[in-house]
């Protein structure tokens, strides 16, 4: 698949997108700033600069972002982000990736298993192994030629683009995908629409509030560029 690169090279890691950079390419006339994804909100406290945009942290739900909504779509943005070194995870993963997939069975009736952002197939490995027929979706291209040579069937690009039948899926997985999606309401709803009645939905995200972002703050390598939000479970 080939897609037209009107602005800039496709860059070889996703920490080359520096801040400024990526504004000063912005093409539209109207720069809006997002309000919070999880919560709606646009009272958000700042929190300083890291790789040249502000962040904030919403005031209402914690979830720290940067306010600038991007041009660039996740295809745009994450086509290298699996580069040939990163296919092999270490065994101990594999083993965790199966015992997660071996909770799904009580969901069975389809058979059917959809990981978005498959990356090196690892999760579908684990549920095959567990007995299911999983299918594949990623926006970088070495991932999707990866998982289709371990004999799945994977769809390149952006969920809503796939296409796939209503209420199709026993299980949606989507491992640290939530936090790159600038609307992750279009995702979710998408996710609604493709699951059973009764089916799975499951998710991980990076956690605003975790020891990782309490002792690091800002450094923590979760925060932008890596991530768009980091979300925090609602406090009240
Ligand atoms: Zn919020």
């Amino acid at each position: 698949m080939h897609r037209e690169k009107n602005f800039m090279a496709a860059p070889n890691k996703v920490e080359d997108f520096a801040g400024q950079r990526i504004l000063a390419m912005d093409p539209r006339s109207e720069k809006k700033l997002r309000a919070c994804a999880a919560c709606g909100s646009t009272d958000a406290q700042p929190l300083g600069v890291k790789n040249e945009l502000e962040i904030v942290s919403c005031r209402k739900c914690a979830t720290v972002y940067t306010p600038y909504s991007p041009w660039y779509s996740s295809e745009y943005y994450y086509e290298s982000y699996y580069p040939e070194a990163s296919l092999s995870p270490p065994a101990f993963i594999q083993t965790r990736l199966e015992e997660i997939t071996a909770e799904f069975s009580p969901y069975r009736q389809t058979n059917r298993l959809l990981d978005i952002g498959c990356g090196a197939g690892n999760l579908l490995l684990a549920a095959r192994r567990n007995g299911w027929t999983g299918y594949g979706l990623d926006v970088s291209e070495n991932s999707v030629k990866h998982v289709r040579s371990l004999g799945f069937e994977v769809f390149q690009g952006e969920l809503q683009k796939a296409n796939f039948p209503a209420q199709h899926f026993d299980v949606i997985t989507a491992a640290e995908i939530i936090e790159h999606l600038p609307e992750p309401r279009v995702l979710l709803d998408e996710v609604a629409r493709l699951l059973r009645p009764g089916g799975l939905f499951w998710t991980t995200t990076p956690h605003a509030r975790g020891l990782s972002a309490r002792v690091l703050g800002l450094k923590w390598r979760c925060i932008w560029p890596r991530s768009i939000y980091s979300y925090s479970p609602h406090v009240a």
